[in-house]
């Protein structure tokens, strides 16, 4: 075991300055370097409680203030001060660190630092601090400023490319500051391998802003360095404390020709990024002149929304959400401000600002009031009893009076029976847990659904699903983009999935625009799709209209029934029809039963269906030459016509286009109608008369 002596002799062997103080502040225990550099005696130190901190607080008593604050919440603090050296009477600057320790019960601060050398190289340092950041080591927006302006003078043609760390903000929130730091840095000190592999110079401005300085103005080069950027580094994820954090960023371009002052060339940069964020184009973006007039400045868009508030400019739109039996079940209402030349100003422009005041209540307020007058309209015109969700934003949500807003809004009734569910993204739930999942429960009691929005996207969230009181989650457009051929998106889905049925939970996959995706949540077990694969959001009079068509009550379902008209009097041909005509409503029900049939199960009777047709044909053809049937040319090109039309269907079938089980209905439909009764009927009757 270790004795206090020997730690004595540790503690009196370091350069560092170490004072331990109790709750109170009362000095404990200096070591010998800290009586060397402040010149203290033990006597004073013990009758006058002499440490760094009550010097502080004596001298700075805002700078106290602040250590003990960030001491209380993250017991730990370290910057900059200044401690006296009583017999020179001189102020030196240290660079200190406060820890909070616990021990038996008990709580002491222990105080380290250690002179910044000598105040001759403390301005050095001031002066580093200047152009430099000096958490991440590169040089800051000050050096990139003085730069542009050298490089300006010498008539130099350069180029700059602004990184944005898009989910930097999301990291802090969820896993906590410290742990974004470090992204940061790692991300920074990678960025900076690659770059001056490349004769570039990095910069960091701010947050979660880099600049990249490069002597290029090839347009080329900068796409092939921007390539090795995003294969090296942008699309991994870094690892930290065991976290596996994705990088997720922005990048723009602007390549500088002529002289141009850095704050215009800032500017256009950040258009580049606005106009990439706009189209969620994660490519590097080259700013062109057109963008300035495309993008809105915040005070317009403000001023939008006012005035779409005063004079009644919104909309509800509804986009449906279908499962897989291309039913509607529900529809998610999404707004929209109508300008005044009739175009639609999408949410993804108004809301961010509207988030940022008052604004997004009052959308709030009228959203709800519209989507309570909209589904009266939509469940009495349809006559279907749809559910209707709704979007609220996290400033909503965490807003005390939410609640009691909602309660005295919807009021909910029996002759009224439409449901409606709350779309809220597992980012603004996250924001307070405890709160929130509180809030959810009084939502549940007061009738609502529940779903998660976004979700995926806020990451830590998967151990508090099981106390979220929630019915859908719905997985994020950004996953869905990666299904199926991203093998990590694959992973994360089908283990989200998983966890989901686990929780008893239904999913819904955002965004869903291509019939693999389609395919591949079916076949993954998910419940419902929502996206342009099936439609975009549309006006409430275009979606009872969809609802009409896609919602039929089932004793509508069009099968067609075999009828003595289409006999021909030959058996083998007449079983040869009744055997198309069973694959053909085979298909037809496992399409309206099940949803859209599986491709190797379309494959299988599309298959059987040729094989029939085939061998129909052949026999039917021979027997009628045998027969010396009149207009025989005109019968065999109609077979040939229609085995074409089946041909090209079944390619369009493997290449994924079009919706081949509706076509080959309406084709196989207009056959049995038209060509049996018109062609073999005649012909057969003829040849029986
Ligand atoms: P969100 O809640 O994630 O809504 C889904 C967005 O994805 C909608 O954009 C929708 O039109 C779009 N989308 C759906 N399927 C596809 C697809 O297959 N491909 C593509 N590219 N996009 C698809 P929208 O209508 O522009 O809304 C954007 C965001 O604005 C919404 O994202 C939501 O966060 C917010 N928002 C919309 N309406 C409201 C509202 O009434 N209140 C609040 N607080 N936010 C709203
Ligand atoms: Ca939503
Ligand atoms: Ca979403």
């Amino acid at each position: 075991m270790m004795t206090n002596y020997f730690f004595n002799e540790i503690f009196n062997n370091i350069s560092e300055s170490i004072s331990v103080l109790d709750e109170k502040e009362q000095t404990l225990f200096v070591n010998s370097a800290f009586l060397n550099f402040t010149g203290y005696s033990q006597k004073e130190i013990v009758e006058n409680n002499k440490n760094l901190l009550s010097f502080t607080k004596q001298n700075y008593p805002n700078k106290y203030l602040k250590i003990k604050k960030i001491l209380k919440e993250k017991k730990l603090w370290e910057g900059n001060l200044w401690c006296e050296n009583v017999k020179s009477n001189k102020l030196l600057p240290v660079s200190c660190k406060y820890s909070l320790i616990e021990n038996r019960g008990k709580t002491y601060i222990l105080e380290i630092f250690i002179g910044i050398a000598d105040i001759h190289q403390y301005k050095k340092h001031i002066k580093f601090l200047k152009y430099y950041n000096e958490f991440l080591s590169v040089p800051n927006k000050n050096f990139l400023q003085k730069k542009i302006k050298n490089e300006t003078k010498s008539k130099e043609k350069f180029s700059l490319i602004l990184i944005v760390l898009n989910n930097l903000k999301i990291i802090n929130d969820t896993y906590g500051r410290h742990i974004g730091n470090r992204f940061l840095q790692n991300f920074s000190n990678n960025l900076e391998l690659i770059i001056q592999k490349n004769n570039g110079l990095i910069f960091y401005l701010e947050g979660n802003q880099f600049i990249i300085f490069l002597h290029t103005i090839k347009k080329e080069k900068i796409i092939s360095l921007m390539d090795n950027i995003s294969s090296e580094l942008i699309s991994k994820s870094i690892t930290i404390e065991n976290n596996d954090i994705p990088i997720d960023a922005y990048c723009s371009c602007y390549i500088v020709n002529f002289p141009e002052d850095y704050l215009s060339i800032l500017h256009k940069l950040y258009i580049a990024i606005e106009v990439a964020k706009k189209e969620k184009n994660k490519n590097l973006i080259f700013y062109e002149s057109k963008y300035k007039d495309q993008i809105f400045t915040r005070f317009k868009i403000e001023t939008l929304i006012k005035d779409a508030i005063k004079n009644h400019k919104f909309i509800l739109y509804y986009q449906p959400r279908v499962n897989f039996a291309n039913k509607i079940e529900s529809v998610e209402a999404l707004i929209r401000i109508v300008s005044d030349d009739g175009s639609l100003l999408s949410p993804k422009i108004f809301i961010p600002v509207a988030e940022e005041s008052d604004l997004i209540n009052k959308i709030g307020d009228w959203v709800f009031n519209q989507i309570i007058e909209d589904s009266r309209y939509i469940t009495t015109k349809s006559g279907q009893n749809i559910r209707f969700s709704f979007n609220v934003s996290a400033s909503q949500f965490l807003e005390s009076d939410f609640l009691h807003k909602l309660k005295n809004i919807f009021k909910f009734s029996q002759d009224f029976p439409s449901l409606f569910e709350i779309e809220i993204t597992e980012w603004a739930l996250m924001k307070d847990t405890k709160n929130s999942i509180k809030k959810m429960f009084q939502l549940k009691e007061l009738g609502f659904d529940l779903i998660i929005d976004d979700f995926g996207t806020g990451y830590s969230s998967l151990a508090y699903l099981k106390e979220f009181p929630v019915n859908f989650l719905k997985i994020d457009k950004s996953f869905t983009d990666g299904i199926p051929n991203e093998p990590k998106t694959v992973s994360i889905i089908k283990s989200i999935i998983y966890l989901a049925k686990q929780l008893n939970l239904k999913i819904t996959a955002e965004g869903v625009e291509h019939v693999e995706q389609f395919n591949w949540f079916k076949e993954n077990q998910c419940d419902e799709i929502q996206g342009y694969y099936f439609s975009k959001p549309v006006h409430k009079d275009e979606l009872i209209k969809l609802l009409k068509i896609y919602n039929k009550p089932s004793e509508n379902k069009k099968y067609i029934k075999w009828e003595e008209k289409f006999s021909t009097g030959i058996s083998t041909f007449d079983s040869h029809h009744m055997i198309i005509l069973n694959i053909l409503n085979t298909i037809y029900e496992k399409i309206h039963d099940e949803g859209v049939i599986e491709k190797a199960d379309m494959r299988q009777f599309l298959d059987m269906l040729f094989r029939y047709i085939d061998i129909h044909f052949k026999e039917e053809e021979r027997y009628l030459q045998q027969h010396n049937v009149p207009n025989l040319k005109q019968h065999i090109n109609e077979h040939n016509e229609f085995k074409n039309k089946l041909k090209y269907l079944k390619k369009s079938f493997e290449e994924g286009k079009g919706n081949l089980d509706y076509e080959l209905f309406v084709i196989l439909k207009k056959w049995f109608k038209e060509h049996i009764l018109k062609y073999d009927k005649s012909y057969f009757d003829d040849i029986n008369d």
